[in-house]
């Protein structure tokens, strides 16, 4: 089909079925190029809002509020009191899973929940309102038109699909999804299963579209790109975003040679939506300032520009269940420099998982350790899971499990695994009663005793 016709359809397609998530990208395409003066300004006006709104109608702010002696109009005087809520941890959302969500019916009303495997081995839920669900998709097209990219362009997607509780998981692509997929000229992979026939459908679908963009976690887009150079593809496309795990040097360079373009690295998350992604100057991560307020912490206590600590995330957006000063159990730290760019919204310098996290393969790989854990709780029941890499042929998944878990999904991530892994990789599950915990205390779901 000519690209004149194509990119008429997809237009009319987001005019007609997308209005809203349009009206949300238009915001978020002003909101990058306000100056950071004004980025503040608008962040110190959204936090008062969120609180306000905690404050009125969610239970487990309206109890620490009035335990710490706290009134949102204490912020509206003095921005730092904000440094007086206590962070809220992983283990805190679980503890008060139902008082974190929102007691308006008309929001309630709308709220989807989607699980993620959390850091701790535990499934942790998160709610999620619709003005935050499209505002998660509107801020992918935003962040893809950083790279010249158009809606309607050719947009080819190696992914990972975790569902929603409302899903099924037949695993079959329903005919509705094959069409919208059609008209927003879109092609989906599933990076859970990569077989070389996969990356060999998805080489060709790419042939000829140099309008388009690629997107997939750091591992798998390096591991496409080593098969395309492998098999002597010649791909050209707009750009490549990479997420979900570090990005390393040696792996930008690869992806960026084989399919002739740059990388831009994406930092978000299932919990918290966009929180940093990479312009075209690729000089750090500009902080997704109208989804999240992000600090870094010492000891609990902010840090000065260009100085590491934890990240404590405050979403802006999610009314549904609002996370304040929330512990994503990440690092890094901010940059003091502005963007030759011109977007206010200020930079992240970098973004570090945990070394711990990475786990090797036979033939010299380093796999994100945690390729697994949004998948784990999809076998019902998990209340607690750690993955060991015992050895480089052996991985072990311990779960704790309280009630039947589903073996076909077992299979599933067997398959998953020995695609991350390696085909030849033993993969066992062990039912356990309990996991030990760390020396500090800390439970550790990624345990590698590879050397
Ligand atoms: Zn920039």
């Amino acid at each position: 089909m000519p690209n004149t016709m194509r990119m008429k359809i997809a237009s009319s397609f987001y005019h007609l079925r997308k209005r809203k998530m349009l009206a949300r990208l238009d915001a978020l395409d002003a909101h990058q190029w306000l100056s950071a003066a004004e980025i503040r300004a608008v962040r110190q006006q959204s936090l008062l809002a969120l609180l306000e709104y905690a404050h009125r109608f969610v239970p487990y702010y309206q109890n620490l509020f009035r335990s710490i002696g706290f009134q949102p109009a204490d912020f509206a005087a003095d921005p730092r009191a904000f440094q007086q809520i206590p962070p809220l941890t992983k283990s805190g959302i679980r503890e008060h899973y139902d008082q974190l969500i929102t007691t308006e019916p008309a929001r309630r009303a709308t709220l989807i929940r989607q699980k993620t495997g959390g850091t701790t081995g535990e499934p942790l839920w998160f709610n999620k309102d619709t003005t935050y669900r499209q505002y998660n998709v509107a801020y992918v097209y935003h962040n893809m038109k950083w790279a010249g990219w158009q809606l309607g362009r050719p947009q080819f997607w190696l992914w990972g699909h975790v569902p929603h509780d409302s899903e099924t998981r037949d695993g079959q692509v329903s005919v509705r999804k094959r069409l919208s997929n059609f008209v927003a000229n879109r092609f989906d992979a599933d990076a859970f299963v990569i077989t070389p026939a996969g990356m060999e459908k998805l080489a060709r679908q790419m042939e000829n579209k140099p309008d388009g963009i690629f997107w997939s976690y750091t591992s798998t887009a390096f591991q496409f790109a080593r098969f395309l150079q492998e098999r002597g593809h010649t791909i050209r496309l707009k750009g490549v975003y990479v997420a979900a795990e570090p990005l390393f040097d040696y792996q930008r360079e690869l992806i960026e040679r084989v399919l002739g373009c740059p990388v831009f690295n994406n930092y978000s998350s299932i919990d918290t939506g966009a929180i940093a992604r990479e312009c075209d100057r690729h000089n750090g991560l500009h902080i997704a300032t109208k989804n999240c307020h992000l600090e870094v912490l010492q000891d609990n206590a902010p840090v000065a520009d260009g100085q590491a600590g934890e990240f404590v995330i405050t979403t802006l957006l999610n009314y549904g269940m609002p996370l304040i000063r929330y512990k994503i159990e990440d690092w890094g730290r901010k940059s003091a420099r502005p963007c030759a760019c011109g977007r206010g919204e200020p930079l992240l310098e970098v973004v570090e998982g945990r070394k711990i996290d990475l786990f090797k393969t036979r033939d010299g790989k380093i796999v994100y350790g945690a390729f697994a854990k949004d998948l784990l709780p999809t076998l019902g029941n998990v209340k607690q899971f750690q993955i060991i890499q015992k050895s480089l042929d052996l991985l072990i998944f311990r779960i704790v499990a309280v009630g039947p878990i589903d073996r076909q999904q077992m299979a599933f991530i067997e398959t998953v695994s020995k695609g991350a892994l390696g085909a030849d990789v033993e993969v066992k599950f062990e039912f356990v009663n309990s996991l030990p915990a760390t020396p500090t205390g800390k439970h550790r779901y990624l345990v590698s005793e590879v050397p």
